[in-house]
């Protein structure tokens, strides 16, 4: 990082030449987690890549996002090349002169079909910077060393540097969990670091299983945007936001990226993973990865004592509303909206299409909630969407380290509901109208669904008289006592 106040990296990389005449250099052209082509290897400049004898070897640009070098009888490759950064976002570097953000998609090239070389990698911060943030393993006794076993756990693991600053660390069963982050700002960080440290509990405790050996959060700066990793994540975070977005609403956030090292990093569509760098890994299925993880943020806070019951029965009925105003219902279905990300953009199309598209975030938790009540009702409430959770966990990632088809997802869910739901998936297949006062009724639950009205409608109250299975299943869905 000699060049700060230019925004620009430096990289150098050494590795062994395999026996071809050319060698491809690649780079992603997307950050998994980030469904949008970035064109990260349009901020690489001065690639030189030499041979073991310094001999400046001649390459030229290959597609998109790779380098094809001139290798014959070369046996060790060395490169340098600048990496140029303008914008401070979660999924793109950036360098000035108080930090470095790394997101290595965007950093460290790889030799093309070799994405399962392990590598070592070393941090040379600006100046007096003097700490790095990272879910990789450190090497030990190199100072800055980390290692990564292959490039798609390198790829999974961005590194924040700079004056950093570390709160106090928490372990839950043993496994430290740590917070570091720059420019934290103003606010109560005992608190932050105990609310945090229950929504882990809660969240393990749901799934059942830890399955890293430490968790870090990596708080990057004030901003918009998180992105989930397997053993950490990268959040905008600032205390003033924290204040003007709310205590709860930056909790929620937080506990969506963390959730989400279970839902989608390891519980995941068969698409997402191993990834296409090149194109993108396109699935139906954001509903589930995106739409539950919203879904489960303020069920995970209610159970960890950080939410009211009628905080949670407000949350759910925005949420309906956003759906239900907006006619973008009529057109997209839920799975074409996961599969369009690409090009409708993350929250679905803008401008005058803006009425044409629905946004994952917004129906997924919704049918999340149908689903779950229903799984509810159908078990006399001895099963729900966290039985569902828990085994696809155990079935494709611990059993078979896979992600899930279609198929296979539906017969999971219906295996654990013991019906048939062919209802509930036109909901994610058609643009059917959900039936809210049904599914809601299945927790005693009323709504509101007239649309004529002032605002204020989908309002959810409780039934004056509930059966015991209705009262059961609302006490144990709200987490309540
Ligand atoms: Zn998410």
């Amino acid at each position: 990082m000699p060049e700060p106040a230019n925004h620009t990296f430096h990289v150098t990389m050494d590795w062994k030449a395999g026996n071809g005449d050319s060698t491809r250099l690649k780079l992603p052209d997307w950050q998994p987690g980030y469904y949008q082509l970035m064109d990260y290897a349009s901020n690489i400049d001065k690639l030189v890549v030499k041979d073991e004898n310094d001999n400046a070897l001649r390459w030229v640009k290959s597609g998109r996002n790779g380098w094809a070098v001139a290798t014959k009888g070369v046996r060790s490759l060395h490169a340098e090349y600048d990496v140029k950064t303008a914008r401070k976002f979660v999924a793109t570097s950036y360098l000035d002169e108080e930090h470095g953000y790394i997101t290595p998609v965007s950093m460290f090239m790889h030799e093309a079909g070799k994405l399962k070389m392990p590598s070592e990698v070393t941090i040379k911060p600006y100046n007096s910077w003097d700490r790095v943030a990272t879910g990789l393993d450190s090497v030990a006794g190199k100072s800055f060393t980390y290692r990564a076993p292959d490039f798609d756990i390198l790829y999974d693991s961005p590194l924040l540097t700079g004056n950093l600053e570390e709160l106090r660390a928490f372990e839950v069963k043993g496994i430290p969990h740590r917070f570091i982050g720059y420019k934290l700002g103003d606010f109560d960080r005992t608190r932050l670091m105990s609310d945090i440290q229950k929504i882990v509990e809660k969240s393990s405790a749901l799934i059942g299983d830890i399955p890293y050996k430490h968790y870090t959060f990596i708080a990057i700066g004030p901003g918009q945007g998180g992105i989930e990793h397997l053993n950490s994540t990268t959040i905008s975070f600032s205390g003033d936001q924290l204040n003007s977005r709310g205590w709860n609403g930056m909790l929620r956030f937080i506990t969506h990226e963390y959730f989400h090292h279970y839902n989608v990093k390891r519980i995941r569509p068969v698409e997402l993973g191993p990834f296409d760098y090149d194109k993108g890994s396109r699935t139906n299925m954001l509903w589930v990865s995106e739409g539950l993880t919203v879904y489960y943020e303020p069920l995970i806070m209610r159970a960890a004592g950080l939410m009211g019951e009628q905080e949670l029965l407000d949350l759910f009925k925005k949420q309906i509303a956003d759906v239900e105003t907006k006619p973008g219902r009529f057109f997209q279905t839920l799975a074409q909206a996961s599969a369009e990300t690409w090009s409708d953009g993350p929250f679905g199309r803008t401008g005058d299409a803006v009425n044409k598209t629905i946004s994952y975030y917004q129906k997924g938790p919704v049918v999340g909630l149908l689903f779950d009540l229903a799984i509810r009702y159908e078990t006399k409430n001895k099963r729900s969407l966290d039985d569902v959770m828990r085994k696809l966990y155990q079935d494709f990632y611990i059993k078979k380290n896979r992600g899930f088809t279609e198929a296979e997802l539906r017969s999971t869910i219906e295996a654990i509901a013991g019906t048939k739901l062919d209802e509930l998936f036109s909901y994610i297949y058609t643009t059917a109208e959900p039936d809210y006062k049904k599914y809601l009724g299945y927790a005693g639950l009323d709504i509101d669904v007239t649309t004529d009205t002032h605002y204020g409608t989908f309002e959810i109250t409780k039934m004056a008289s509930p059966s015991a299975l209705q009262r059961e299943i609302f006490r144990s869905w709200s987490r309540g006592d």
